[in-house]
């Protein structure tokens, strides 16, 4: 199993199909979970994806409608049932609270596990800062308040075999090299190289607004909703939403590496439409159309 990796729950939007749960995903990010708009069914699909309530680590709501958020009950049980030891933050709008409250406590239950909540409002902002990656937030545009989530792994420095020969650096020295920065005159950037960090971003129910942009900027992966295709641009634009070909003109001129499409309309019954209309709009990364169960892992780094 990889590291890093997107395990997609469920990708309908607004209703179930036959073939589409409600939507939600679980992003592994190394040995952290983070579940991303649980829909009603998200327990189920977890079981079936093979993903235990002990594997998540946050819960992020883009936004309360049921597509998005019906699972939140479900799940929250599920975590006080198994006792999941270590602490569970939730985020969401704070606009939202009454809806989360309500989905959190939505019946009687044994409550095992404090669930920390940290909602987001304004514009949104850097959320957690923890060792492995930043999470942020970007406001989206959407009938009711909407949130996008950005993951970024700090830059780092990847260490030059070769150059640490040539200046003598073995054994226990390396370690401290790269713990105090510098061993006697050589420093860690002579003989390390920038290691850039990933970035994940994931975009559901907008129309097309400044914070898409935003969060889709140079990612190693985009999951983004496409409710529509390009024939149907009028209703998305009345429902805050995207279209396939606004999808893939987005992750174009963000310099996306692998786009996921998903949150497909039940209108539709052709999924390779999606793709056909993103790579017409000039997207040329790697591109995935979700369906159910599937795993995504994120690219190798550059
Ligand atoms: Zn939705």
């Amino acid at each position: 199993m990889s590291g890093r990796e997107l395990v997609v729950l469920g990708t309908a939007s607004q209703v179930p199909t036959r073939h589409r749960n409600h939507n939600g995903y679980l992003l592994r990010w190394d040995g952290q979970g983070i579940l991303f708009d649980p829909g009603e069914g998200t327990q189920r699909q977890m079981l079936r994806a093979g993903v235990a309530a002990h594997d998540l680590n946050r819960i992020c709501v883009t936004h309360f409608h049921g597509d998005h958020s019906l699972g939140v009950a479900g799940v929250i049980q599920r975590i006080n049932l198994d006792r999941v030891p270590h602490e569970i933050t939730a985020h969401f709008p704070r606009s939202g609270q009454k809806f989360f409250d309500r989905l959190r406590y939505a019946t009687a239950y044994r409550e095992t596990v404090q669930i920390g909540q940290a909602p987001l409002a304004g514009e949104g902002g850097v959320l957690a800062t923890t060792p492995g990656y930043r999470l942020e937030a970007r406001r989206l545009s959407h009938p009711v308040e909407s949130y996008g989530y950005l993951l970024v792994e700090p830059d780092g420095r990847r260490l030059l075999p070769e150059l640490l020969a040539a200046h003598g650096i073995k054994g226990p020295d390396v370690g401290r090299l790269q713990r105090e920065g510098s061993l006697g005159a050589v420093t860690l950037d002579e003989v390390s190289e920038l290691r850039r960090g990933q970035r994940f971003a994931f975009v559901m129910d907008t129309r097309l607004c400044e914070g898409v942009h935003a969060l889709a900027y140079d990612c190693d992966m985009l999951v983004i909703e496409s409710t529509f295709l390009d024939e149907d641009q009028q209703l998305a634009a009345d429902h805050g939403h995207l279209t396939a070909g606004q999808a893939g003109a987005v992750a174009r001129d963000a310099g996306v590496r692998h786009l996921v499409l998903t949150h497909f309309s039940q209108r539709y019954s052709d999924p390779d439409e999606f793709e056909r209309q993103a790579r017409a709009a000039g997207y040329e990364g790697e591109l995935t159309v979700a369906h159910d169960l599937l795993r995504v892992p994120v690219p190798k780094r550059r």
